[in-house]
């Protein structure tokens, strides 16, 4: 689950982007619109349909080579929870994403609270880093596939 509202979250990405030195250009925009209008959990392949409805001049080359750069400043990242495409997950600024995957049937449980939130201030200050986001997978077994008793 992504916390924060679609448009915050598009902003401080946006803002992100400009900082890191790279042009805010029309496809950026528009993928960046995509993935806050998908709340934040999307394979490429809605990005791709998202991107499409947006603006239908961008090509799906283009949509790749932003998500490339979006994960490459940690924007996005991909995880690998259902098969082998990737799942992109939209990380607004000082964001947090964590959900459980069942290793027996893939079902992916989405977390609303921060297992870390109490204690991001004191990593930061112990690593001297600005942390800008992160993402936590747990897995275990769901209700479905628990072994019973
Ligand atoms: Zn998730
Ligand atoms: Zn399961
Ligand atoms: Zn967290």
């Amino acid at each position: 689950m992504m916390i924060g509202n679609k448009e915050e979250n598009y902003q401080h990405c946006l803002t992100r982007l400009a900082n890191s030195g790279n042009k805010v250009t029309a496809p950026r925009q528009v993928v960046l619109q995509a993935l806050c209008e998908l709340h934040g959990h999307c394979t490429s392949t809605e990005i791709l349909q998202k991107v499409n409805e947006l603006d239908a001049n961008i090509s799906r080359a283009s949509v790749f080579r932003v998500l490339e750069l979006f994960s490459r400043l940690a924007i996005v990242r991909p995880t690998y929870v259902n098969s082998s495409t990737p799942e992109y997950v939209l990380l607004p600024e000082n964001g947090h994403h964590a959900h459980i995957v069942c290793p027996g049937c893939s079902k992916v449980t989405e977390l609303s609270i921060c297992p870390f939130e109490s204690q991001l201030d004191q990593i930061a200050a112990d690593y001297g880093i600005q942390l800008t986001g992160h993402i936590l997978e747990l897995f275990g077994y769901c209700p479905s596939c628990s072994v019973a008793g």
